[in-house]
Protein backbone atom coordinates (compact mmCIF):
# COMPACT_ATOMS: atom_id res chain seq x y z
CA UNK A 1 0.00 0.00 0.00
CA UNK A 2 0.92 3.25 -0.50
CA UNK A 3 2.29 6.09 1.79
CA UNK A 4 -0.51 8.84 2.24
CA UNK A 5 1.06 11.54 0.93
CA UNK A 6 2.53 9.01 -2.00
CA UNK A 7 -1.66 8.35 -2.73
CA UNK A 8 -2.28 11.81 -2.58
CA UNK A 9 0.64 12.34 -5.14
CA UNK A 10 -0.89 9.43 -7.19
CA UNK A 11 -4.53 11.04 -7.74
CA UNK A 12 -2.42 14.63 -8.24
CA UNK A 13 -0.37 12.71 -11.46
CA UNK A 14 -3.47 11.08 -12.91
CA UNK A 15 -4.83 14.18 -13.63
CA UNK A 16 -1.73 16.54 -14.20
CA UNK A 17 -1.07 13.92 -17.59
CA UNK A 18 -4.62 14.53 -18.65
CA UNK A 19 -4.19 17.76 -18.87
CA UNK A 20 -0.39 17.62 -19.90
CA UNK A 21 0.83 19.54 -17.17
CA UNK A 22 4.76 20.31 -17.96
CA UNK A 23 7.25 18.56 -15.91
CA UNK A 24 8.12 21.79 -14.34
CA UNK A 25 5.15 22.71 -12.52
CA UNK A 26 4.42 19.64 -11.25
CA UNK A 27 7.85 19.12 -9.16
CA UNK A 28 6.26 22.80 -8.08
CA UNK A 29 3.46 21.56 -7.10
CA UNK A 30 3.89 18.33 -5.07
CA UNK A 31 6.92 19.98 -3.46
CA UNK A 32 5.60 21.55 0.08
CA UNK A 33 6.54 25.26 0.63
CA UNK A 34 7.38 24.61 4.33
CA UNK A 35 7.42 21.43 6.46
CA UNK A 36 7.48 22.10 10.44
CA UNK A 37 8.04 19.81 13.07
CA UNK A 38 8.44 20.49 16.73
CA UNK A 39 8.85 19.61 20.27
CA UNK A 40 5.77 20.25 22.20
CA UNK A 41 6.52 19.27 26.00
CA UNK A 42 3.58 19.90 28.26
CA UNK A 43 3.88 19.28 32.42
CA UNK A 44 1.23 16.48 32.93
CA UNK A 45 -1.51 17.28 35.89
CA UNK A 46 0.92 14.64 38.09
CA UNK A 47 3.84 16.80 37.53
CA UNK A 48 5.47 14.71 35.02
CA UNK A 49 6.62 16.36 32.10
CA UNK A 50 5.24 14.46 28.74
CA UNK A 51 6.63 15.60 25.17
CA UNK A 52 4.73 15.76 21.79
CA UNK A 53 5.67 16.38 18.58
CA UNK A 54 3.39 19.26 16.60
CA UNK A 55 3.38 19.56 12.84
CA UNK A 56 2.28 21.92 10.63
CA UNK A 57 2.76 21.00 7.06
CA UNK A 58 2.23 24.33 4.45
CA UNK A 59 2.09 23.09 1.03
CA UNK A 60 0.83 25.49 -1.18
CA UNK A 61 -0.16 29.49 -0.96
CA UNK A 62 -0.28 30.40 -4.93
CA UNK A 63 -3.96 31.29 -4.24
CA UNK A 64 -4.07 33.21 -1.03
CA UNK A 65 -3.04 32.36 3.22
CA UNK A 66 -2.72 28.60 3.38
CA UNK A 67 -5.62 27.00 5.13
CA UNK A 68 -6.79 23.41 6.84
CA UNK A 69 -7.37 21.81 9.93
CA UNK A 70 -5.05 20.71 12.82
CA UNK A 71 -6.02 17.06 13.54
CA UNK A 72 -5.02 15.85 16.97
CA UNK A 73 -4.78 11.87 17.06
CA UNK A 74 -2.54 8.73 18.07
CA UNK A 75 -1.92 8.35 14.26
CA UNK A 76 -1.11 11.53 13.53
CA UNK A 77 2.67 11.54 11.39
CA UNK A 78 4.62 13.91 9.14
CA UNK A 79 3.68 11.81 5.80
CA UNK A 80 -0.03 11.87 6.83
CA UNK A 81 -0.05 15.84 7.50
CA UNK A 82 1.80 16.49 4.42
CA UNK A 83 -0.83 14.14 2.54
CA UNK A 84 -3.93 16.08 4.28
CA UNK A 85 -1.84 19.18 3.75
CA UNK A 86 -2.24 19.19 -0.16
CA UNK A 87 -5.58 17.81 -0.41
CA UNK A 88 -6.29 21.06 1.41
CA UNK A 89 -5.08 22.72 -1.52
CA UNK A 90 -7.14 21.43 -3.95
CA UNK A 91 -9.89 21.44 -2.01
CA UNK A 92 -9.80 25.37 -1.71
CA UNK A 93 -9.19 25.19 -5.53
CA UNK A 94 -12.05 23.51 -6.19
CA UNK A 95 -14.78 25.55 -4.59
CA UNK A 96 -12.63 28.12 -5.35
CA UNK A 97 -12.26 30.01 -2.28
CA UNK A 98 -8.55 32.23 -1.96
CA UNK A 99 -6.74 29.80 -0.02
CA UNK A 100 -3.65 27.44 -0.43
CA UNK A 101 -3.64 24.25 1.56
CA UNK A 102 -1.83 23.63 5.13
CA UNK A 103 -3.13 21.04 7.59
CA UNK A 104 -1.42 20.22 11.03
CA UNK A 105 -1.38 17.95 13.85
CA UNK A 106 -0.26 16.99 17.41
CA UNK A 107 0.51 12.83 17.25
CA UNK A 108 -1.49 12.36 20.78
CA UNK A 109 -4.57 10.08 22.18
CA UNK A 110 -6.85 13.25 23.48
CA UNK A 111 -8.36 10.58 25.99
CA UNK A 112 -5.30 10.27 27.75
CA UNK A 113 -4.69 14.03 28.39
CA UNK A 114 -7.40 15.44 30.74
CA UNK A 115 -9.11 18.86 29.10
CA UNK A 116 -6.42 21.28 31.54
CA UNK A 117 -3.85 18.65 29.49
CA UNK A 118 -5.04 19.69 26.45
CA UNK A 119 -5.45 23.11 26.98
CA UNK A 120 -1.00 23.35 27.94
CA UNK A 121 -0.81 20.73 24.71
CA UNK A 122 -2.36 24.28 22.53
CA UNK A 123 -1.31 26.41 23.93
CA UNK A 124 2.25 25.65 24.05
CA UNK A 125 2.34 24.21 20.39
CA UNK A 126 0.87 27.99 19.82
CA UNK A 127 4.20 29.56 20.99
CA UNK A 128 6.53 27.20 18.96
CA UNK A 129 4.60 28.16 15.62
CA UNK A 130 2.80 31.18 16.29
CA UNK A 131 5.23 33.49 13.95
CA UNK A 132 4.63 30.74 10.91
CA UNK A 133 1.03 31.43 10.79
CA UNK A 134 -1.53 34.29 10.85
CA UNK A 135 -4.71 35.46 9.24
CA UNK A 136 -3.01 36.10 5.72
CA UNK A 137 -0.29 33.55 6.24
CA UNK A 138 -1.96 30.18 7.32
CA UNK A 139 -5.04 29.84 9.17
CA UNK A 140 -6.02 26.20 11.05
CA UNK A 141 -9.30 25.06 11.95
CA UNK A 142 -10.92 22.46 13.77
CA UNK A 143 -10.46 18.20 12.31
CA UNK A 144 -10.66 15.19 14.25
CA UNK A 145 -9.77 15.29 17.30
CA UNK A 146 -10.11 19.13 18.05
CA UNK A 147 -13.00 21.21 18.12
CA UNK A 148 -13.63 25.10 18.86
CA UNK A 149 -12.69 24.68 22.01
CA UNK A 150 -9.21 24.35 20.75
CA UNK A 151 -9.81 26.57 18.46
CA UNK A 152 -10.63 29.63 21.14
CA UNK A 153 -7.23 28.28 22.96
CA UNK A 154 -5.42 29.12 19.55
CA UNK A 155 -6.94 32.13 19.13
CA UNK A 156 -5.98 33.66 22.61
CA UNK A 157 -2.66 32.40 22.45
CA UNK A 158 -1.76 34.06 19.86
CA UNK A 159 -3.30 37.19 20.68
CA UNK A 160 -0.93 37.13 23.12
CA UNK A 161 2.09 37.89 20.96
CA UNK A 162 0.32 39.52 18.01
CA UNK A 163 -2.43 41.49 19.60
CA UNK A 164 -6.42 41.23 18.65
CA UNK A 165 -6.40 38.48 15.59
CA UNK A 166 -9.57 36.71 15.59
CA UNK A 167 -9.16 35.66 11.49
CA UNK A 168 -5.85 33.63 13.11
CA UNK A 169 -8.53 30.95 13.04
CA UNK A 170 -11.61 29.52 12.21
CA UNK A 171 -14.21 27.05 13.85
CA UNK A 172 -14.33 29.29 16.98
CA UNK A 173 -17.04 29.22 19.36
CA UNK A 174 -20.14 31.56 18.18
CA UNK A 175 -19.43 33.29 21.04
CA UNK A 176 -15.68 34.42 20.39
CA UNK A 177 -16.15 34.97 16.69
CA UNK A 178 -17.15 32.01 15.44
CA UNK A 179 -19.43 31.46 12.18
CA UNK A 180 -22.66 30.56 12.94
CA UNK A 181 -22.98 27.21 10.72
CA UNK A 182 -19.59 26.17 10.78
CA UNK A 183 -20.15 23.10 12.93
CA UNK A 184 -22.60 21.62 10.86
CA UNK A 185 -20.85 22.95 7.31
CA UNK A 186 -18.91 19.87 6.94
CA UNK A 187 -21.87 17.50 7.13
CA UNK A 188 -24.26 20.04 5.42
CA UNK A 189 -22.00 20.28 2.66
CA UNK A 190 -22.08 16.74 2.31
CA UNK A 191 -26.23 16.22 2.60
CA UNK A 192 -25.84 19.26 -0.07
CA UNK A 193 -23.70 17.17 -2.67
CA UNK A 194 -25.35 13.37 -2.26
CA UNK A 195 -28.76 14.80 -3.35
CA UNK A 196 -27.25 16.53 -6.30
CA UNK A 197 -24.99 13.46 -7.10
CA UNK A 198 -28.35 11.17 -6.56
CA UNK A 199 -30.24 13.62 -8.96
CA UNK A 200 -27.76 13.24 -11.12
CA UNK A 201 -28.71 9.30 -11.58
CA UNK A 202 -32.14 9.96 -12.11
CA UNK A 203 -32.15 9.02 -8.12
CA UNK A 204 -34.05 10.37 -5.25
CA UNK A 205 -32.70 10.49 -1.49
CA UNK A 206 -36.54 9.57 -0.27
CA UNK A 207 -35.67 6.41 -2.10
CA UNK A 208 -32.11 5.77 -1.00
CA UNK A 209 -30.39 3.76 2.17
CA UNK A 210 -27.61 5.32 3.84
CA UNK A 211 -24.39 4.14 5.41
CA UNK A 212 -22.46 6.02 7.59
CA UNK A 213 -18.87 5.31 8.75
CA UNK A 214 -18.32 7.73 11.93
CA UNK A 215 -20.45 9.77 14.14
CA UNK A 216 -18.38 12.69 14.85
CA UNK A 217 -18.68 16.24 13.58
CA UNK A 218 -18.67 15.12 10.10
CA UNK A 219 -20.66 11.79 10.13
CA UNK A 220 -23.30 12.84 12.45
CA UNK A 221 -24.24 16.59 10.75
CA UNK A 222 -24.12 14.30 7.29
CA UNK A 223 -26.52 11.57 8.88
CA UNK A 224 -29.16 14.68 10.21
CA UNK A 225 -29.11 16.40 7.22
CA UNK A 226 -29.68 13.25 4.92
CA UNK A 227 -32.40 12.19 7.46
CA UNK A 228 -34.33 15.24 7.53
CA UNK A 229 -33.92 15.32 3.57
CA UNK A 230 -35.98 11.64 3.64
CA UNK A 231 -33.36 9.48 3.06
CA UNK A 232 -33.05 6.08 5.20
CA UNK A 233 -30.17 6.38 7.13
CA UNK A 234 -29.63 2.06 7.86
CA UNK A 235 -25.86 2.04 9.21
CA UNK A 236 -23.99 4.31 11.48
CA UNK A 237 -20.70 3.39 13.36
CA UNK A 238 -17.91 5.33 15.51
CA UNK A 239 -14.66 3.82 17.10
CA UNK A 240 -16.82 1.73 19.19
CA UNK A 241 -18.50 -0.45 16.46
CA UNK A 242 -21.79 0.06 14.35
CA UNK A 243 -25.59 -0.21 14.59
CA UNK A 244 -27.48 -1.84 11.58
CA UNK A 245 -31.63 -1.17 11.08
CA UNK A 246 -32.64 -2.04 7.87
CA UNK A 247 -36.15 0.13 8.89
CA UNK A 248 -33.89 3.26 8.90
CA UNK A 249 -32.58 4.26 12.49
CA UNK A 250 -33.73 7.15 14.19
CA UNK A 251 -30.89 9.36 13.83
CA UNK A 252 -32.37 11.86 15.91
CA UNK A 253 -32.37 9.34 19.26
CA UNK A 254 -28.81 8.38 18.11
CA UNK A 255 -27.62 11.87 18.28
CA UNK A 256 -29.23 12.17 22.31
CA UNK A 257 -27.64 8.99 23.16
CA UNK A 258 -24.25 9.66 21.70
CA UNK A 259 -24.14 13.27 23.53
CA UNK A 260 -25.01 11.23 26.88
CA UNK A 261 -22.87 8.52 26.75
CA UNK A 262 -20.01 10.10 24.44
CA UNK A 263 -20.29 6.60 22.36
CA UNK A 264 -22.52 4.62 20.12
CA UNK A 265 -22.01 1.73 22.64
CA UNK A 266 -24.99 -0.33 23.67
CA UNK A 267 -27.21 2.15 21.29
CA UNK A 268 -30.85 0.25 21.57
CA UNK A 269 -31.65 1.23 17.94
CA UNK A 270 -30.14 -1.17 16.04
CA UNK A 271 -28.25 -4.28 16.30
CA UNK A 272 -24.93 -4.26 17.19
CA UNK A 273 -22.44 -4.72 13.84
CA UNK A 274 -18.39 -4.05 13.33
CA UNK A 275 -17.14 -1.20 11.92
CA UNK A 276 -15.65 -3.05 8.86
CA UNK A 277 -19.09 -4.48 8.07
CA UNK A 278 -20.31 -1.14 7.76
CA UNK A 279 -18.41 -0.66 4.68
CA UNK A 280 -19.79 -3.94 2.83
CA UNK A 281 -23.60 -3.35 3.57
CA UNK A 282 -26.09 -3.98 0.78
CA UNK A 283 -27.18 0.28 0.78
CA UNK A 284 -27.52 2.63 -2.12
CA UNK A 285 -25.33 5.39 -0.82
CA UNK A 286 -21.50 4.83 1.40
CA UNK A 287 -20.26 7.20 3.13
CA UNK A 288 -17.27 7.66 4.59
CA UNK A 289 -16.59 9.84 7.17
CA UNK A 290 -14.10 8.94 9.79
CA UNK A 291 -10.30 7.71 9.21
CA UNK A 292 -8.68 7.57 6.28
CA UNK A 293 -7.58 4.87 3.78
CA UNK A 294 -9.96 2.93 5.20
CA UNK A 295 -11.25 1.63 1.44
CA UNK A 296 -8.59 -0.79 0.18
CA UNK A 297 -7.63 -3.44 -2.54
CA UNK A 298 -8.20 -5.77 0.69
CA UNK A 299 -12.41 -4.78 0.61
CA UNK A 300 -13.14 -2.98 -1.87
CA UNK A 301 -14.38 -5.79 -3.88
CA UNK A 302 -16.36 -6.08 -1.17
CA UNK A 303 -18.47 -2.91 -1.58
CA UNK A 304 -22.38 -3.27 -1.80
CA UNK A 305 -22.95 0.17 -2.00
CA UNK A 306 -24.16 1.78 -5.15
CA UNK A 307 -22.46 5.20 -5.06
CA UNK A 308 -20.07 6.50 -2.40
CA UNK A 309 -19.46 9.41 -0.99
CA UNK A 310 -16.38 10.63 0.76
CA UNK A 311 -16.80 12.54 3.58
CA UNK A 312 -13.12 11.45 5.12
CA UNK A 313 -10.16 13.01 3.73
CA UNK A 314 -8.44 10.40 1.32
CA UNK A 315 -10.54 7.54 2.56
CA UNK A 316 -10.03 5.60 -0.74
CA UNK A 317 -6.76 3.93 -1.84
CA UNK A 318 -5.65 4.60 -5.17
CA UNK A 319 -6.01 0.61 -5.34
CA UNK A 320 -9.42 0.61 -4.15
CA UNK A 321 -10.43 3.71 -6.62
CA UNK A 322 -9.30 1.31 -9.44
CA UNK A 323 -11.57 -1.45 -7.93
CA UNK A 324 -14.75 0.98 -7.99
CA UNK A 325 -14.03 2.67 -11.42
CA UNK A 326 -13.65 -1.09 -12.99
CA UNK A 327 -17.02 -1.62 -10.64
CA UNK A 328 -18.76 1.03 -12.25
CA UNK A 329 -19.60 2.77 -8.73
CA UNK A 330 -19.55 6.19 -9.24
CA UNK A 331 -17.03 7.97 -5.76
CA UNK A 332 -17.96 11.83 -5.25
CA UNK A 333 -14.30 12.50 -3.91
CA UNK A 334 -13.54 14.24 -0.51
CA UNK A 335 -12.00 17.24 -2.08
CA UNK A 336 -15.52 18.45 -3.31
CA UNK A 337 -18.06 16.30 -1.01
CA UNK A 338 -16.21 17.93 2.32
CA UNK A 339 -15.00 21.19 1.22
CA UNK A 340 -18.16 22.58 2.97
CA UNK A 341 -16.27 22.87 6.32
CA UNK A 342 -13.47 24.95 5.04
CA UNK A 343 -16.04 26.97 2.68
CA UNK A 344 -17.13 27.92 5.66
CA UNK A 345 -14.22 28.67 7.47
CA UNK A 346 -14.03 30.97 4.83
CA UNK A 347 -16.70 33.10 5.51
CA UNK A 348 -16.08 33.54 9.36
CA UNK A 349 -12.89 34.88 8.22
CA UNK A 350 -14.33 36.97 5.94
CA UNK A 351 -16.88 37.81 9.02
CA UNK A 352 -13.47 38.55 10.92
CA UNK A 353 -12.33 41.03 8.73
CA UNK A 354 -14.94 42.66 8.19
CA UNK A 355 -16.10 43.33 12.07
CA UNK A 356 -19.46 41.76 10.88
CA UNK A 357 -21.80 39.31 11.19
CA UNK A 358 -23.81 36.60 8.86
CA UNK A 359 -26.69 35.31 10.39
CA UNK A 360 -27.30 31.41 9.46
CA UNK A 361 -29.65 31.56 6.62
CA UNK A 362 -27.00 33.90 4.73
CA UNK A 363 -24.14 31.28 5.52
CA UNK A 364 -26.35 28.30 4.66
CA UNK A 365 -27.26 29.85 1.28
CA UNK A 366 -24.12 30.88 0.77
CA UNK A 367 -22.72 27.28 1.18
CA UNK A 368 -25.07 26.03 -0.85
CA UNK A 369 -24.22 27.76 -3.86
CA UNK A 370 -20.47 27.22 -3.94
CA UNK A 371 -20.32 23.59 -3.14
CA UNK A 372 -23.08 23.29 -6.15
CA UNK A 373 -21.38 25.35 -8.16
CA UNK A 374 -17.93 23.43 -7.56
CA UNK A 375 -19.99 20.19 -8.09
CA UNK A 376 -21.57 20.84 -11.74
CA UNK A 377 -17.97 22.43 -12.43
CA UNK A 378 -16.58 18.80 -11.96
CA UNK A 379 -19.40 17.06 -13.48
CA UNK A 380 -19.10 18.65 -16.62
CA UNK A 381 -15.07 18.29 -16.64
CA UNK A 382 -15.82 14.58 -16.26
CA UNK A 383 -18.38 14.59 -18.60
CA UNK A 384 -15.99 15.76 -21.70
CA UNK A 385 -13.14 14.65 -20.64
CA UNK A 386 -14.47 10.94 -20.01
CA UNK A 387 -12.78 10.90 -16.44
CA UNK A 388 -13.71 9.73 -13.24
CA UNK A 389 -15.05 12.60 -10.99
CA UNK A 390 -12.01 12.42 -9.00
CA UNK A 391 -9.99 13.31 -11.98
CA UNK A 392 -11.93 16.02 -13.10
CA UNK A 393 -12.07 17.46 -9.42
CA UNK A 394 -8.21 17.43 -9.71
CA UNK A 395 -8.51 18.82 -13.19
CA UNK A 396 -10.18 21.77 -12.04
CA UNK A 397 -7.86 22.67 -8.88
CA UNK A 398 -4.56 21.82 -10.66
CA UNK A 399 -5.91 24.28 -13.61
CA UNK A 400 -6.62 27.02 -10.96
CA UNK A 401 -3.47 26.74 -8.68
CA UNK A 402 -1.05 26.45 -11.69
CA UNK A 403 -2.53 29.43 -13.46
CA UNK A 404 -2.51 31.00 -10.27
CA UNK A 405 1.05 30.29 -10.06
CA UNK A 406 2.11 31.32 -13.61
CA UNK A 407 0.57 34.51 -13.35
CA UNK A 408 1.83 35.42 -10.12
CA UNK A 409 5.15 33.62 -11.15
CA UNK A 410 7.65 32.47 -8.52
N1 LIG B 1 -10.44 20.12 8.67
C1 LIG B 1 -11.39 20.48 7.67
C2 LIG B 1 -11.00 19.89 6.34
O1 LIG B 1 -10.32 18.90 6.28
C3 LIG B 1 -11.66 21.97 7.61
C4 LIG B 1 -10.47 22.82 7.32
C5 LIG B 1 -10.74 24.31 7.48
O2 LIG B 1 -11.85 24.71 7.78
O3 LIG B 1 -9.77 25.06 7.30
O4 LIG B 1 -11.41 20.33 5.31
Amino acid sequence: MKSAFEAAQFYFEEAASVIGLSDSLRDLLVTPEREIKVQVPIKRDNGQIATFIGYRMQHNSARGPMKGGLRYHHEVNADEVLALASLMTWKTAVVDIPYGGAKGGISVNTKDLSTDELERLTRRFVDEIHDLFGPDKDIPAPDMGTNAQTMAWIMNQYEKFHGFAPACVTGKPVELYGAEGREEATGRGVGTLTLAFLRKFGRSIENSTVAIQGFGNVGSFTASYLHQAGGKVIAISDVSGGILNRDGIDIPAALEYVAVNKSLAGFPGGQPVSNETVLSIDVDVLIPAALGNVLTEQNAGDVRARYIIEAANGPTTPEADAIFRQREIPVLPDILANAGGVTVSYFEWVQNQQYFRWDISRVREELEKYMTRAFHRVWTIAAERHVSLRTAAYILAIGRVSRATELGGI
